[in-house]
């Protein structure tokens, strides 16, 4: 038996819910990374950083069906379930640009940037 990462959780609020919903279905989960995500926001997601869920791996498969997760972790078009998918930085690109190098240069990361999927067959971005 070993624990592992279930998923990674933007908010705290996100998180506690999801390990509640497991507490109640049986499986006991606790979370890592929780002070450190909220006390430093901006480096939530970097590094494999942010909230993260942790479960035994006996539980991995029922707490993944519970919670419906691709396990796969492989991108569907929720609109015409293609997995065409491509990553891109979504809107504002000039926007996000500025942002990493102005976070290159003085050498702190100044906001979450996440990475947007965008469908190749229908354009959808999610
Ligand atoms: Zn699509």
């Amino acid at each position: 038996m070993s624990i592992v990462r279930l998923m990674t959780c933007d908010t705290a609020v996100e998180a506690n819910l999801i390990k509640g919903h497991l507490k109640n279905e049986g499986i006991e989960a606790f979370i890592t990374n929780e002070n450190f995500s909220n006390l430093m926001p901006h480096y939530s997601r970097i590094m494999n950083s942010g909230i993260q869920i942790m479960i035994s791996d006996m539980d991995y498969n029922k707490a993944s069906d519970i919670l419906e997760l691709d396990v796969k972790h492989e991108p569907i078009c929720p609109n015409c379930q293609s997995t065409n998918i491509k990553f891109s930085l979504g809107k504002h690109k000039i926007r996000k640009i500025f942002t990493i190098f102005m976070s290159l240069f003085i050498f702190t990361p100044i906001n979450n940037l996440k990475s947007v999927c965008k469908c190749r067959d229908c354009k959808t971005e999610f």
